[in-house]
């Protein structure tokens, strides 16, 4: 075979295997559309920045969330109380403290959740505050810049949660709503905490850190985690590569100025 020839066939069969690779890729995607993200992806709805300016109306419904997650925390229309998912259950926790399962046609204006497969699971025992339990975590969190969902279940001497009262129109911003959050304190209960740790180069879409949701065994109290203590449990972590973020088509979201930093205004809505 001369060589001209040689690189002539060479040419051709390439461009045959990249055609080949693009009809693959094509379908897909396609599939991928079909079917939303894949597991191991943590599916959020909305940003944080647009939550703390007060774009509390629903986006997407609990019964669709629930086809793109078993386990997260979120927040429903009006910011009507905290969401805590756990083992495929969407709760909401209302700022009477009440717990009730939401219906699959109530709707969130941010949620994160993922399909929770623990990839590291461990005992824990004796961790006196909140701030121990993010420094066992911080221990643990090989990859600072990857996802992480978080489910902890145990017995806690002490829990401290809040939840968030519905807000009517105009919708004033997280910090202003929270300064006024209800608080709810709960002794020697059995429960699970979930959640995610988001990477730092979040800040804006999530909460950079660690954000942790609670619910008692009997699923009857919980709410956002302020502080803890822990007697025993089991701890089990979930790491995440993908981010799929769905965001909001109103007209509310499309005015809304998200370029601005919000770094403080996050802490005083998350503590
Ligand atoms: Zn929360």
């Amino acid at each position: 075979m001369t060589r001209h020839l040689y690189h002539v066939i060479a040419a051709m069969l390439l461009a045959a295997l990249l055609a080949l690779a693009g009809c693959a890729q094509a379908g897909k995607s396609e599939k991928l559309r079909e079917a939303g993200p894949p597991e191991d992806t943590v599916f959020q709805v909305s940003t944080i920045n647009a939550l703390l300016q007060g774009l509390y109306d629903g986006e997407v419904t609990c019964g669709e969330l629930k086809k793109h997650g078993d386990l997260g925390v979120g927040t429903f229309d009006g910011l009507d109380g905290e969401m805590v998912v756990v083992d495929g259950i969407i709760l909401q926790v209302k700022a009477d403290g009440k717990v009730l399962p939401a219906p699959d046609g109530e709707k969130t204006p941010f949620a994160a959740v993922t399909f929770f497969s623990s990839d590291r699971t461990q005992q824990v025992k004796e961790l006196a505050d909140y701030s121990h339990l993010q420094r066992l975590l911080d221990g643990l969190i090989a990859n600072r810049n990857m996802f992480y969902a978080i489910r902890i279940d145990g017995t806690f001497p002490y829990v401290k949660t809040r939840s968030v009262p519905e807000q009517a129109k105009p919708y004033p911003p997280l910090a202003e709503v929270t300064k006024n959050q209800p608080v709810f304190e709960m002794r020697n209960v059995r429960g699970s905490v979930v959640g995610f740790y988001c990477p730092p180069y979040i800040e804006g879409l999530n909460v950079p850190g660690y954000h942790l949701h609670f619910v008692t065994e009997d699923r009857r109290q919980g709410g956002h985690l302020l502080e803890c203590s822990l007697q025993e449990g089991t701890l089990q972590m979930d790491q995440t590569r993908g981010f799929y973020m769905t965001l909001p088509a109103g007209s509310d979201f499309a005015k809304a100025d998200l370029t601005t930093g919000r770094t403080e205004e996050l802490k005083k809505a998350e503590s």
